[in-house]
This record gives C-alpha cells, structure tokens and sequence, in this order.
C-alpha cells in the first residue's frame, strides 16, 4: 500500500510503499476509500501538538470497509482509552489521561490501509458517500460536541467558516437556530458559502453581529477571535473554542466577561458523541462540500487548506 507519512515537525509528507498494518487483538484491518484533512493535521506538520510521536501517518477522518466483514465505518481521533481513569470512569473519555488519538499517537488515514480497535469505530450513514462522510468524523463530530455546549442557545456565531462550521451551520439552521458566520475580512467567497450553508447573516470576523449573539463557538485558531466573541455576546453567553490549537488570546478588559459570560474549550469526543452526532447525521440530509485529491497529492492538499483555497473540507482518496 502506499502511505504518507510525516517523519518530523516542519517537513513534508513522504510517499512510501509498505505492507498493510497487521491487526492486533480487538483490531480490524480497513481498506481505507477517503479520509479527511483536518486542521489538526496542519497543527502536527507545524509540530504544534506536543504530544504527538513521529513519525507518524495522519488522518483522523477514515471512511473504509473493514477486510473479512465488508463493513463501512469510520475512524475517528479518538483511537483508544484506559477505561480506569478517573475521567473515563466518570464518561468523560474524551479526556483520558492515556488516550490515544488516531494520527497522531496511532497511524491513521492518510494510507491504503488502517488497523483501529473496532470499539472506537463508528457506524457510517448510508446517505453519505465514502468521500461525502469523511468530514462528518472530526469537522462534524467535534463541530456538535461544540454546539451541545452551547444550550438553547438561539443565536449562534460561528467564528471561523470551514469544514465544521459549514456542517454545524447546517444542523443549527435546521434545528431553527439563528446562524451568524465570522469569516476572515474580505473573504466573500466564505461569506457566500457560509450563506448557501443556512447562515442568516454573514460578515467579518473584526465586525459586530447586527444583534448581540447567546453563544459563539470558535473554529479558527486565532486567540484574538475569543476576545471578538466575547465583544459580540449577550450577558450570561459562553464562548466555546472547538480547535486543538489556538494562537495566544491577547489581554481584555474584565468587563467583557462580566455578566457571566463564559469561555470554554471543547476537548476531543467521546464515542457516545460519535454515536449521537451519527443519529443526527442520519436525520438531517447534511451536504458536505469535498474536495478530492489522490492520496498521493495529501502536500498539495495541506497546502490548499492552509492557504484557504477551497471551501468546506478536503478529502484524499487513495
Ligand atoms: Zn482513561
Ligand atoms: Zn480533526
């Protein structure tokens, strides 16, 4: 098979030939046919998530059938847990102090073929395409796990307009959630994008919303964006940051978050999260855009999504 694979932080993906993994007790193999570009896996060619190894194959967004049963499924970040410590013993997997994370701590996507503990894997609506469903298994996963803090929250701000937001803006319009998109200023394209997704308004992230906003949920890894967020809020309002990785927040006056306004960051998921988020997937017919490239061209693909050169998510296709 052939795989990509990042040797060290700041380098580019090497293509190499290599036998399949082979499965070890509770793996399955699986025959990937799309897995997803995260931004996360920007974060770990830039060596920005220190507790990843290398070398490494990224790709937490695995669509595939596993080999034997023929099963379609999906392979998300979250690869392994304990189950005995005190966060996985209290349903709070998502931050269990030896979890692994797929592509980062375990070889992921980014190949032929992955192993994955067959507990970890989750179930693929059949609505979705191989390459359609990729974005669902950590831009839409993570994107509702954001959202479900939010409450009842009628009026949301989505800072940031990619993969996640343009699924999130989808399932929020769809629940007649109010829809407000942030983009980088000037990018009209995002700004129409995020539109056709169901956003009710669309501006710049360094401009205020027409109404004061419930909740803002963080997408982009810019700290300064929470001190916009926050500017942007109603009292009693949370801002919720969804990335892995955020620049610093710069220094903001008290009185910003006076009112018991909140800032909370989203952390990983749980496979309840995947199960539940799936269901959804299931209910309400969401469009993902993709953007194929062949495995081989995952460089190409890194550097397109970096440069912010296409809308919605890219996926690679072996
Ligand atoms: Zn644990
Ligand atoms: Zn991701």
């Amino acid at each position: 098979m052939v795989q990509m694979r990042l040797h060290a932080p700041g380098t580019r993906l090497a293509r190499e030939a290599q036998e399949p993994p082979k499965p070890q007790a509770g793996q399955v193999l699986v025959k990937v046919s799309a897995c997803g570009v995260c931004r996360t896996d920007l974060h770990l060619v830039d060596g920005e998530l220190p507790a990843c190894r290398y070398p490494i194959t990224p790709g937490h967004e695995v669509v595939g059938t596993i080999v034997g049963s023929g099963k379609r499924v999906g392979i998300p970040w979250l690869g392994w847990t304990c189950g005995e410590c005190e966060y996985c013993r209290s349903g709070r997997e998502n931050l269990c102090v030896r979890a692994r994370f797929t592509g980062c701590h375990l070889d992921g996507g980014y190949a032929g073929y992955a192993v994955a503990d067959e507990r970890f894997c989750l179930p693929i609506p059949e609505r979705y395409g191989d390459a359609e469903a990729a974005p669902l298994l950590c831009a839409g996963l993570i994107g509702y796990r954001s959202y479900s803090f939010v409450g009842e929250a009628k009026r949301i701000g989505l800072y940031g307009f990619g993969a996640a937001a343009h699924i999130l803006a989808q399932v929020a319009a769809a629940e007649g959630r109010e829809v407000f998109a942030f983009v980088r200023p000037g990018d009209e394209t995002a700004k129409r994008f995020s539109r056709e997704c169901g956003a009710l308004w669309a501006g710049d992230s360094t401009e205020p919303p027409p109404e004061p906003l419930d909740a803002a949920i963080i997408f982009a890894p810019a700290g300064a964006l929470v001190v916009a967020a926050l500017q942007a809020l109603k009292k009693g309002g949370r801002v919720i940051c969804g990335g892995i990785h955020m620049s610093d927040i710069p220094s903001f006056a008290y009185s910003l978050l006076w009112g018991e306004r909140r800032i909370e960051s989203v952390a990983n998921l749980t496979r309840a999260d995947g199960a539940r988020f799936m269901e959804v997937a299931a209910r309400v017919p969401i469009r993902t855009e993709v953007h194929r490239y062949p495995l081989v061209e995952a460089n190409a693909a890194l550097d397109d999504l970096r440069a912010g050169r296409f809308t919605g998510a890219a996926v690679l296709i072996p």
